[in-house]
């Protein structure tokens, strides 16, 4: 666990979060300021910064991200209806907490990109 890092302080159960879904690589818990009727985010439990500072050992973990994310919207019916997986990194692409993560927003219609 990485000090101060809000993420690895929910993984960790040191702050509350509405935990949506765990298991012993990955956690899911519902966004504190929802952008959508469903904005759900997936953490892996081991901090990693930037989605830059991914390895070769990681290329599981990232998978099974997305694949939770995946599970997470089949379960709330957005499969049909659709939804969106988004990872921001560093400045430009408007990462605020630097412990990597997946956004699922689903249950409405989204605007394009940009
Ligand atoms: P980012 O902007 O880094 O891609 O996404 C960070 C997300 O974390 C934001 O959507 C923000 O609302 C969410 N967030 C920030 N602090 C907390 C918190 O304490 N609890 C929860 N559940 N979400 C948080
Ligand atoms: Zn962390």
């Amino acid at each position: 666990m990485t000090q101060d890092c809000l993420f690895c302080k929910i993984a960790n159960q040191l702050i509350p979060a509405d935990i949506v879904f765990e298991d012993e690589q990955v956690i899911a818990f519902r966004d504190i300021s929802p952008q959508a009727p469903v904005h759900q985010i997936v953490i892996p439990r081991r901090h990693i910064t930037t989605i830059n500072d991914v390895t070769t050992e990681d290329r599981a973990l990232l998978g099974h991200m997305l694949f939770t994310a995946t599970r997470l919207a089949a379960e709330q019916n957005l499969s049909e209806p659709g939804y969106r997986l988004i990872m921001n990194c560093n400045q430009d692409g408007g990462q605020t907490v630097f412990h990597i993560h997946m956004h699922l927003l689903g249950g409405r219609q989204l605007t394009h990109l940009g």
